[in-house]
């Protein structure tokens, strides 16, 4: 699968099915997306390759985020110490984006009523609690 930004100027190779799907609510998500939560579409860090363009990087406290800096759009943030590319779900076509659930649900600015599990931080099996929220 292929993906552009707004521009076109940077284009995204996917060459795996993703890792994991869903929505994240952390504050550095709101700070850098600007919005109440994120979509993100996460894939193993070599199955996301850079084909055209040139993006540059930002980090606003471990891991590095990706735009294009033509356009600003999004790309994907680095998850350093998992090896993963979560790349941002706006950019994925609506009929591969299949959420599983949200994340880091204390920091939501409102509650959000779908059916998927709302966790506290994270699930368990990606390092955090399986805690949810009383929504
Ligand atoms: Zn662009
Ligand atoms: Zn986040």
């Amino acid at each position: 699968m292929k993906i552009q930004c707004c521009c076109e100027a940077v284009e995204l190779e996917i060459a795996s099915e993703p890792v994991v799907q869903f929505f994240c609510h952390c504050d550095d998500c709101q700070a850098v997306h600007g919005g109440a939560y994120a979509p993100e579409s996460v894939y193993p860090a070599d199955a996301v390759r850079i084909v055209r363009g040139e993006p540059k990087s930002w980090t606003l406290k471990r891991n590095p985020r990706f735009f294009c800096p033509e356009c600003g759009t999004k790309l994907f943030i680095d998850v350093l110490a998992l090896k993963l590319r979560g790349v941002n779900g706006y950019l994925i076509p609506k009929d591969e984006f299949h959420p599983q659930f949200h994340m880091q649900c204390q920091f939501a600015v409102r509650p959000v009523g779908d059916e998927l599990t709302h966790f506290k931080s994270r699930p368990a099996r990606f390092g955090g609690s399986d805690e949810t929220m009383p929504w």
